[in-house]
């Protein structure tokens, strides 16, 4: 027998990377008209480095301290930044204490007692608010090149800060552009990152849609503004901040290499050749099937 055209897709989805968990969700790839693209792991590799290790003057920590601090926090967590962190650590050959009480928060950061003091690792102005601290400059400042930065507090008082940045995936603007060209509309950058890393690397694949700074429930709401609009959401997303916004998509997809699990469990499709240009392949391969199954 000759099979169906929708399985014929996936089993075509398959050759070219990406897993498409039915047939039902490869017909919808190809129904997509709005895009919404995750930051770090999605448009980037989603393998980013240490760049900046900033202990604060009074904190009395050197760099080595201050990271340790931070690679301890992270140790548990599987989000990008952490591994990034850790890598570093190891890189400096630093042992990393073990921790008790870890708790992470989707968007925000993590936290743990290390050797009884309180330490949290994450987003300055999530930790700190919109305040003045001397803290929140040295952040702006990495940002402003382009980096993301981690804030480092113990018992509620910042002792430092690091800088992290993630390559560009090579083939980000194409794959942008190509999206844009087969949805019919022009993608928007949804990040739980700051927005001048935010814009800086939007600016680089043509992105003018930049929503930063957002919690994994923002995104579910800037993806149910799109639907409520009439708009058929594509999410392309990695982390597990991003699974709701997964979940409420038209269709999901998730990058695979880097991704997590509940993200790979949401999504209807899984990347896992890693590369971005797989995504408006498998919407050219729907179309093409659903011409043929009418
Ligand atoms: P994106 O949407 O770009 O994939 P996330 O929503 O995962 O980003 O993270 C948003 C922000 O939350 C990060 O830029 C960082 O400031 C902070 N954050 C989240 N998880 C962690 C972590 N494990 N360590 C440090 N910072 C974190
Ligand atoms: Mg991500």
């Amino acid at each position: 027998a000759t099979m169906p055209p929708l399985l014929s897709a996936i089993a075509n989805a398959g050759r070219h990377g990406v897993l498409v968990k039915s047939a039902v969700v490869m017909e919808r790839l190809g129904q997509v008209d709005a895009v919404a693209l995750d930051k770090t792991g999605t448009l980037t590799e989603g393998t980013p480095r240490v760049t900046d290790i900033r202990p604060l003057a009074g904190s009395g920590l050197s760099e080595d301290e201050l990271l340790r601090l931070a690679a301890a926090v992270e140790h548990p967590s599987e989000h990008p930044l952490a591994r990034a962190v850790v890598d570093a650590a190891r890189t400096r050959d630093l042992d990393v204490p073990l921790v008790e009480g870890f708790t992470s928060a989707p968007g925000t950061g993590v936290s743990a007692l290390v050797a009884g003091r309180a330490v949290a690792v994450g987003s300055p102005t999530r930790l700190l608010g919109a305040g003045t601290h001397r803290a929140l400059a040295v952040a702006t400042g990495l940002e402003e090149e382009g980096r993301t930065a981690v804030l480092v507090t113990a018992d509620g008082s910042p002792v430092g800060v690091l800088g992290i940045a993630d390559r560009l995936r090579e083939e980000a603007a194409a794959a942008t552009s190509a999206l844009g060209r087969l949805t019919g509309s022009a993608p928007v950058l949804v990040t739980g990152d700051n927005p001048r890393a935010a814009t800086r690397l939007a600016d680089e694949v043509g992105i003018t849609d930049v929503r930063a700074g957002l919690l994994p429930q923002d995104k579910v709401a800037a993806v149910k503004a799109l639907a409520q609009a009439g708009r058929k959401v594509l999410v392309v997303g990695d982390g597990v901040n991003d699974a709701p916004a997964l979940a409420a998509a038209h269709t999901g997809v998730a990058m695979g290499r880097a991704g997590s699990d509940l993200a790979l469990e949401t999504a209807d499709a899984v990347v896992v050749r890693d590369e971005l240009a797989t995504v408006p392949t498998v919407i050219a391969l729907s179309r093409q099937a659903r011409r043929l199954v009418v």
